[in-house]
């Protein structure tokens, strides 16, 4: 059975340990590769890999940079149909998803900060008693890059390539569950003519590999997207060691609509915001709230139009709900679904295993879930689900809705439908989230920082803070 290499100085290699995990194809419920189970002497070799390539790499002209990005960018354009392929058999996501999101949007990031490279600026200020203080910003040296499963090659490179454009090399690991994006990306980089050692992939589990690249010593920053509770642990390593630390987790996002939305542009927005990627989007939003007037209406429109979301292949042309992305996961979906039903949640659609039939009945599947009737303050309605299943329920005032809104330990995202632009401004100001849509989902301008409030996470990604991150800033003040 293939198996998969790690990337280190430039060479596709097995782990030193010759240990492998299995890689499995959740659409079929089966092992399809194998994955390396890397730990710290992997780490080490990677770390020295990264070290030995900094100077060359920070000394490298913006524009060489620039370029050298814009090839990785081309490539995975160009690979685009391949590479939509085997991220939805990895990941369980349709095909048709990873070919208009992720995989676009990972070039996308690879060209955004290419340019970014180029546009870097930093800050000068005459002082009035003759003097010139300006911001040296340098890049850090060696960082490291650890990233989820959901959106695999789309993070993953979002992370990667600021800290790249900032002349850092960078020790990066994949979800140790979706790591075949990632291996090619590897290939690409080879071909794209990235120097060797300026980037180096390691592939495996985040208490064995993760954590050797968190307390790595040389390793001077830490970005990393995940759960809260991986984010907690991570934090708790890398803060003694005064390391940079950007964390963007979990969350539980309000999506609050009111009776004078656009009702029909609402609901097609709604379903893609609660089921797309199978409900495995960090800022999806999992409780849905809506203004009392319209609160029959919607249930029933909301009902039906999820009862017609297609179930099945992942790689067939009509599905848009394909596998969840492992059987712990399916199992912990399954387990919150009894929580909710033991909770008095009442499943209006959904709530059971979906049979798939033919080459993915052993895949793991579950039906798209409508709960109603729980009250704000119950595990469903506070703990990350990260799965097809949403909670609805109506609001009588906006201050009651700012206040369910506000009512968990998550800050990611929030949702806002109305045509009130007064209450839309009110409303983003008022809501406890970092991120915040007014009529519209999942839209993104990659100049914007980008990250969640509360325990949804710390630092911004993102345009000039992204790159900013990846730098050590100087004051220097010049007596003139
Ligand atoms: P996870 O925290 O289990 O794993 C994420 C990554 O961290 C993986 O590569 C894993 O191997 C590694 N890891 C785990 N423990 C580690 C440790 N102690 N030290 C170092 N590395 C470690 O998360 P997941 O299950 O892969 O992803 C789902 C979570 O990610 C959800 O909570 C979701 O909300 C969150 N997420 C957040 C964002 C965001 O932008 N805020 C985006 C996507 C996903």
């Amino acid at each position: 059975m293939f198996q998969i290499k790690n990337f280190i100085g430039g060479r596709l290699i097995d782990p030193r340990g010759k240990n492998y995990l299995d890689n499995y194809d959740p659409a079929i419920g089966e092992v399809y590769s194998y994955v390396p189970d890397s730990d710290e002497q992997d780490v080490e070799l990677a770390v020295q890999a990264a070290e030995h390539a900094f100077e060359g790499w920070a000394n490298t002209s913006a524009s060489d940079r620039c370029s050298i990005l814009m090839r990785i960018a081309d490539l995975i354009d160009m690979k685009s149909d391949y590479l939509s392929g085997i991220e939805s058999i990895d990941n369980g996501k349709p095909k048709t998803l990873a070919a208009t999101v992720d995989i676009p949007r990972a070039a996308a990031n690879f060209r955004f900060f290419a340019t970014a490279a180029v546009q870097f600026s930093t800050d000068a200020h005459h002082m009035e008693n003759n003097a010139l203080n300006y911001t040296l910003r340098q890049p850090l040296g060696v960082v490291g890059c650890i990233s989820p499963w959901n959106l695999p090659l789309y993070l993953f490179t979002w992370k990667i390539a600021p800290a790249l454009a900032a002349g850092n090399c960078v020790v990066a690991k994949p979800s140790e569950v979706t790591p075949m994006t990632a291996y090619e990306l590897s290939k690409i980089c080879i071909e794209s003519g990235l120097p060797a050692g300026v980037l180096n992939i390691l592939h495996g589990t985040g208490p064995k590999c993760g954590a050797a690249i968190v307390k790595h010593p040389a390793i001077k920053a830490i970005s990393f997207t995940g759960s809260t509770r991986a984010g907690k642990e991570i934090a708790t390593v890398a803060a003694p060691m005064f390391k940079k630390l950007s964390l963007e987790l979990g969350g539980k996002n309000p999506n609050i609509i009111f009776a004078d939305c656009d009702f029909e542009k609402m609901l097609k927005t709604t379903i893609q915001s609660s089921f797309s990627n199978q409900g495995e989007i960090c800022l999806c939003g999992s409780r849905i709230l809506v203004e009392k007037s319209i609160y029959e209406k919607f249930r029933s429109a909301f009902v039906e139009e999820t009862k017609k979301l297609k179930i099945g292949d992942p790689l067939q042309q009509d599905t848009s709900i394909g596998a969840i992305v492992s059987k712990q996961h399916f199992d912990k979906i399954n387990y919150h679904i009894r929580v909710a039903a033991e909770e008095g949640g009442m499943v209006l659609s959904g709530g059971e295993i979906a049979p798939v039939n033919g080459r993915c009945a052993g895949g793991w599947f579950i039906q798209p879930t409508i709960i109603e009737g729980l009250p704000w303050s119950c595990r469903t309605n506070l703990e990350e689900i990260f799965g097809p299943v949403v909670t609805i329920a109506p609001f009588e005032t906006e201050e009651e809705a700012i206040q369910i809104a506000n009512s968990t330990e998550y800050g990611l995202s929030a949702t806002i439908w109305t045509e009130n632009l007064n209450r839309a401004h009110r409303m983003s100001a008022a809501v406890q989230s970092g991120i915040i849509w007014i009529n519209c989902w999942m839209h993104r301008d990659l100049r914007t920082p980008f990250g969640g409030m509360k325990n949804s996470g710390v630092g911004r990604e993102g345009g000039n803070e992204a790159m900013r991150f990846f730098t050590e800033a100087k004051n220097v003040c010049l007596k003139l």
